[in-house]
Formats: C-alpha cells, structure tokens, sequence
C-alpha cells in the first residue's frame, strides 16, 4: 500500500528525506541519513467517501429538502466562521495593542526620571506577559506553540496531528499570542490567527467541544472529515482575512499556501467568509475609533497606509528592485535554514528535557530582546528633527509619555530623536508603519537600519520554534522593510534626480523577504497591496516576489514545508518526485504480505488482528465457491465500532444474508463518525468476554464496496497524483485485471437530471 510514500526504503522517499533526520526519532544520527516515519504516530485522514450499506441506505433516504438544508447548513457555517474568526482577532489585536500599549506609556513616562527604573519596568512587564503565555502553552495547550500553519496544512493534505484542532488549542492560542507578541518576542500574531480560525471552523463544526460541555446538538451536522475540511479552510481564509484585513488575501492564501484540494463551490463559500471577516473587523473598528478600546483603534491594527509615497517608478529602478528581490531570497532561505537546524536541535535535546526549561528558555529570550531593544538605541547619538511641514502630521520628537514616531529616547536636546529607538524601542506595527512611511525621507541612519536588521534576524531565528504561539509574518516584514529601506537610501543618494521614496523600497523589501521564506507568490502579492492600499506597487511587488521566489528555491523548500517535515507531518505535495515515473505501484509496498479479513470472522480473531498491527485499513476478501473476491475495504475505526456495540455478532460462520434474507443494517452512518478533536477509540479501550470473541461477525454491510485500486504495474507517479488529488488514505494493488465489463467516457457522465434542486442548488450557491 502506499499510504504514505516515506517508507520501505523506496529511494524517492530517501531523496525526499536525505537532508534531515526526521524529529520524531530520538535517536537521529547524522545528517544526511534518509529516516523512516514512525507510522504509528501520525495517521491520515478518511477524506474518502466510505460507501458502505449504511452509507448507501442514508443517501437513499435523502430527500431533495435535505440536500437544500445541507446546503443552507454549509452556508450558515461559513458565515459563523467568519464571524467567531473576526471577534477573535479583534479581541486579540484589542488585548495585544492595549498591553503594549500601557507598558510603552509607562516606560516613556518612567524614563523622564529614571532610565533605570524604566528598563526595569519594562523588562518585567514584558518577562510577565511572556511567562504567561509559555505558561499556557507548556502546562495547557502544548498542540498551540508555533504559527500552526504546518499542522493546518498537513490537516488539509489528509494528516491528522492529533491535538491541532482541540478547544484547549483555541483558548491557548488566543490567550498565548496576546502574552507573547505583548511581550514584545520577535513573532506575530497573524500565524496563530490562521490556527484560531481553523480551530474555530472546525469546533463550529462538530457542535462545539463535548469535553468542555460546549456543545450543541444541533450544530452537530457535519460529521465527515471531508465537510469539516471545507470549513476548515474557510477558517484558515478568515484567519489572514481578520490578520491583515485582507479578504481577497486570506481567500488566495487558502487557495496558494494551505489547500491540497480546491473546488469553485469552496472558493465561493471562502469568499463569502472573508468577506464577512472584513466587515466585522470594520464595524468593530469604526467602534474603537473614538477610544472606546483604549489603545487600541488609533492604528492597532494591521493596516499600513503608504498612499501618497511614489506615485510611479522609472525604469533605472527596476534594477535596484530585482537586487532586493535577490537579497529577500538570499535572506529568506537562511533564515529557513538557520530555523531548521535550531528546531532540530530544541526538539531533540533541549526541549527533552522538560517543560521547565522550554518556560526558563522563553523567558531567557525574553531578557535578552528587553536588553537588547532598550539597550541598543541607548547607544545611539540623537539626530535633530527634521523641518516640520505643518501638513505633514509629523510631531518630532513626540511629546514626553507618548510612543510612535521621531521617538525622544536617550537624547541631549529636546528637539531631537533616536532613529534607532523609533523602530526598535516601538510596537510592532507602529514600528512597521515608521518603516513603510514615505513622508520621512532619511529618518533612519543607514548604521541604525543595520544594527537593527542584524539585531532582529537574530531574535527572530532564535525565537522561532520556542514554547509560545508565533507567527513569521510580522517579523519577515520588519526585516524586509529594514533592508529594503537601505537599499532605498542608496538609490536615493545615486538617482538624485529621480522622485524616489525610501518607503516604497521598504514594501518592496518585506514582499521579497516573505517571498524568500515562505514562497507564496499570489497570496502575498495582493495581502501586500491590500494592507498598503497602494495598487501602483502593484507589478514591482510582482516582480520582487518572482525573484524572492526564485532564489530561495534554489537553496530550500518554503518555511512552512520545512516545518512539517522537521514534525513528522508527511505532506504529499503537489508534484510527484520524477524519479516516481520509472517506479510501479508493487514497488511501493516491497515484500510486505498484506493483512485482510475474510467476509465472515470470528471476533477473537478481529481482535488479535488489531492488537497485532496498527493498520488502519484491511481488505475484506469473500470466498464463494472456489472463487476470491475483494468486497471491498475495512476501516479499524469502523471495525472498533462494531466490536464496542457487539449487536452485530452472530453465532453462524455463515454470511447474514445466505439464508436468503438481505442484509441487516443497524447502524446509522453517523455511528462511524469520529470527532475531528479526539483519537477516537482504541482496540484496548473494548472489553469482551470470552463469550463474545467465540462469536462471528458478518462485514459485508460494512465495507467501503467501492475501494481505490490500481493494476501493479501503474506508474508510481500515477498512483501518486490519484492519491494526491483524490486526497485517499488507501489504495488496493491488484494483479492485471481479468475481465472488463464495460467502459466508461465522459459522455457517460454526463447525466441530465430535471428536477427542481438544480435551480434551488444555483440560486443558494449564487447568494
Ligand atoms: P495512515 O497511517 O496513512 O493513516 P494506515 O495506518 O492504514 O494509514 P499504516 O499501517 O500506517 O497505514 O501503513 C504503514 C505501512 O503498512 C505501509 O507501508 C503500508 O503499505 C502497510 N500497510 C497498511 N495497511 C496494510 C495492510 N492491511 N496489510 C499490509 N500492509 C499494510
Ligand atoms: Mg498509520
């Protein structure tokens, strides 16, 4: 079977692996050793359609008000996700921005005394707010550290990571991502915003959570991991919707980076939910505007306006454009790099050691980012304000208490300002905004821009992969937009005559760094324009990703195809290895005898079988005279099911139906169902008498009749895109087919059926 392409030493597996020991295995040698997954600890997902007889019987029984009400039901989800997505964000920019906010205003108010008393202050608020959320993580919801991108988007590839989706996960990220970017850590919010709308979507999905009492049965209508897959990708496009207030982002963002499988009625409904992310975002925006959230509504969110920088670009620039597009690769790929062997190394030595030491880390890099960004700017010699242009809305320096721009930190007269203090000692998005900021043309001394982008990679390379839920967004964006503004100042200084704008270079900068990490292209595209609200941009941001892209392929995979693979998670990605094309199907699997029921078993033996293998899925072959037949598929999950609710035992070694009646049912399909959020059951957790293993149980009525199979000689590269598009967890291997019965073309498929559904299905999908 090919379940997963990782194993049995197939030499493409090894190509795929050789570059890194999987983390999963303690005992990882060297480096450049192809590893095997362990297949017991990650499981994949039933995206397929289990056509057994329950299946059948429940579809029969489906009237055509039912597939409306299905439809209106996936509507109505759509539009609860978009809004649960947008309350959460708002409740965590509200929390982040307030947090922050307080602890700027009484450091700068503190530091009109006292510098020391001020950096004591605002080390130990920032120490507070991040020991609360590595806390959280270490002693609550372990599955919330990190971004969650990966995990999301192993879930939506067919892997399931146990714990990614639990109600405990959402309560961590939420709770953790307000402590950890308050803290003032290297990370960002918007990551672990994708993660909460996911869990969001996927909780809404199952009802709510049954451990914690939270739940509804009435919500209880989506019971399949395919349905909840639509929904979860509708949570992840309202996540970066609500992140970046960037509807048509987040929609291009599920479609590019974290789908393996996409359909235009799913691209409607993820439509439908951003759009209703960015409306709720705005209404509660508008709200806060006349400070009813404190700190929050006076920029807060992430919304950095560059209209009125360059207007237009000349062709001499296009050069310096592409030199950013190559750094950003250049950068971005070490960056990945650099994140792959710390990860390795915490996950295999130092986070083995205990929770202890993942908070004491945490909060170790919590000192040394308050030492560093407090201390680093005390260095710095002022710059006297520039000329002020009453319509500029610059106010240098800021008055004394306030944080912002042309920051007064550590300066000799008061009509000067501390370039460096301004990005660093600063919120991450009033940093950012200062930046990107076009009025201010040579606020940044080129030794300050310098200092801060070596300061902050490092912070970021080292903060990444600790104990607290962290996003790679914000931190790509500030480092991009240091170097990019560098860049700027020198094309400033050689093209005199041109209207250039070091802000302009800025943008350009952050787009090529997150092109050269995260290898999006579309998606991050139009979120940057989006969150600048400068369509001029629009080709060179284009252009700069293409390169970013481009160069950091060249060296390594995407951040987040990275990340899954140092996880364990088993992405299949969209393209087969070549090497598949000259394999067979029979290579896949090697000499490996497969495990299978007859139709008819003894329950003892069910049992033994279960306990002896961790297989989820087994063959059920029927013996009718002197003739083999595969019937079709078994699932475990399906055959425990069976075994807890014993009603289906029987006496009789003979099928149920050979006495000339026809098969019982007495099941509900729904009965099969697991919840996205548990394990499900275990063959341990089944207790039967010695009574019920002599009985005999009759699959026939429970068998996936309409199995995946492929003749033995397919090519694996085949077999690979079947799998891949099909998102299948099994597939049989036969010998060459010994009849055909019939064939089918596309002309077959095409049935027409004249009923009213049709036009009730177009007008709902339509709204
Ligand atoms: P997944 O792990 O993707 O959820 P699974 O648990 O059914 O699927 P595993 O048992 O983890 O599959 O697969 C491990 C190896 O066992 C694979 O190489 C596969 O070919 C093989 N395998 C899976 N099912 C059977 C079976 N019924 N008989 C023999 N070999 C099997
Ligand atoms: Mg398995």
């Amino acid at each position: 079977m090919l379940s997963n392409h990782f194993q049995n030493g197939i030499e493409t597996a090894k190509l795929v692996w050789s570059r890194l020991p999987n983390a999963e295995d303690g005992d990882a040698d060297e480096v450049g050793v192809s590893k095997k997954i362990d297949g017991s600890s990650v499981e994949s997902l039933d995206y397929e359609v289990v056509e057994n007889h329950a299946y059948r019987e429940e579809q029969a029984q489906r009237g055509k008000l039912h597939v409306g009400y299905y439809v209106v039901v996936k509507w109505f989800f759509a539009l609860l996700i978009g809004i649960g997505t947008g309350l959460a964000a708002i409740f965590i920019n509200i929390s982040v921005e307030n947090f922050a906010g307080w602890k700027y205003s009484l450091t700068f108010s503190i530091i009109q005394k006292s510098y020391i008393a001020g950096f004591v202050v605002y080390m130990l608020i920032n120490l507070v707010l991040v020991y609360s959320s590595t806390y959280i993580i270490t002693q609550f919801a372990p599955a919330a550290a990190g971004s969650g991108i990966p995990e999301i988007k192993g879930y939506l590839n067919g892997v399931d990571t146990h714990g990614i989706l639990l109600f405990r996960t959402l309560i961590g990220k939420i709770f953790g991502s307000i402590g950890s970017v308050g803290g003032g850590l290297a990370l960002g919010k918007e990551g672990p915003l994708v993660h909460t709308g996911a869990c969001i979507a996927s909780l809404l999905g199952q009802g709510g959570s049954t451990k914690y009492h939270l739940s509804s049965r009435w919500l209880q209508f989506f019971n399949s991991d395919r349905d909840r897959r639509d929904l979860v990708t509708c949570g992840c496009a309202a996540g970066v919707a609500a992140a970046f207030r960037a509807p048509v982002g987040g929609v291009l963002f599920a479609l590019e980076e974290v789908t393996s499988w996409w359909r235009s009625q799913l691209m409607w409904r993820v439509f439908f939910t951003s759009a209703i992310v960015a409306v709720v975002v705005r209404t509660a925006m508008g709200w806060c505007k006349s400070g009813k959230c404190g700190h929050f509504g006076s920029g807060g969110f992430i919304i950095w306006d560059v209209s009125g920088g360059q207007e237009d670009y000349s062709f001499e620039e296009l050069l310096p454009m592409a030199v950013i597009g190559v750094i950003g690769g250049l950068l971005g790929a070490l960056f990945n790099q650099l994140t792959i062997y710390i990860t390795y190394w915490r996950r295999n030595y130092l986070h083995k050691k205990g929770n202890r030491v993942k908070i004491i880390e945490v909060c170790l890099i919590s000192l040394v980012t308050s030492i560093i960004s407090f201390g680093l700017p005390l260095f710095r010699s002022c710059s006297p304000c520039p000329e002020s242009d009453p319509d500029s809305g610059i106010e240098c320096p800021r008055p004394p208490g306030t944080y912002g721009n042309y920051v007064n930190f550590y300066c000799g007269k008061d009509k000067e300002y501390n370039d460096l203090a301004t990005i660093f000692f600063n919120t991450q998005d009033d940093a950012i905004r200062n930046l990107f900021s076009a009025k201010t043309i040579h606020e940044y001394s080129a030794q300050s821009l310098l200092t801060f982008l070596v300061m902050f990679y490092t912070l970021a390379v080292v903060t990444f992969g600790t104990a607290v839920p962290a996003g790679q967004f914000v931190p790509g964006i500030m480092i991009g937009s240091t170097y990019g503004r560098l860049v700027g100042m020198f094309v400033v200084s050689f093209y005199k005559k041109l209207n250039i704008e070091e802000g302009t270079y800025a943008l350009l900068g952050a787009a090529s760094f997150l092109g050269g990490s995260m290898r999006m292209t579309v998606s991050l595209c139009v979120i940057m324009v989006e969150i600048t609200n400068n369509l001029t941009l629009l080709p060179l941001i284009m252009l700069v990703l293409l390169i970013s892209k481009a160069v950091g392929d060249a060296f390594n995979e995407g951040l987040y195809e990275e990340q899954a693979r140092l996880r364990g998670i088993p992405l299949l990605e969209s393209r087969p290895k070549n090497e598949m094309r000259k394999m067979k199907a029979k290579e896949a699997f090697g000499n490996q005898k497969v495990v299978y029921f007859p139709r008819v078993v003894k329950v003892a033996d069910v049992v033994s079988i279960l306990k002896s293998n961790n297989h989820n899925g087994f063959p059920v072959i029927d013996s009718k005279s002197g003739e083999t037949l595969v019937i079709g598929l078994m699932l475990r999950s399906h055959l425990l099911v069976l075994l807890q609710s014993k009603v289906d035992f029987q006496h009789s070694p003979l099928p149920s139906d050979s006495r000339g009646g026809s098969l019982p049912i007495r099941h509900n399909f729904s009965e099969f169902v697991k919840p996205a959020s548990s394990k499900g059951l275990s063959i341990h957790d089944i207790h039967l008498g010695p009574d019920d293993l002599e009985m005999y149980i009759d699959l026939a009525p429970f068998v996936n009749r309409s199995p995946y199979i492929v003749p033995e000689d397919m090519s694996l590269t085949k077999v690979y895109n079947l799998f891949r598009q099909l998102g299948l967890r099994h597939i049989f291997v036969v010998p060459r087919a010994s009849r055909v019965i019939g064939m089918i073309t596309r002309k077959d498929l095409l049935i027409e059926v004249f009923n009213w559904i049709i036009p009730l299905y177009v007008i709902l999908s339509a709204l």
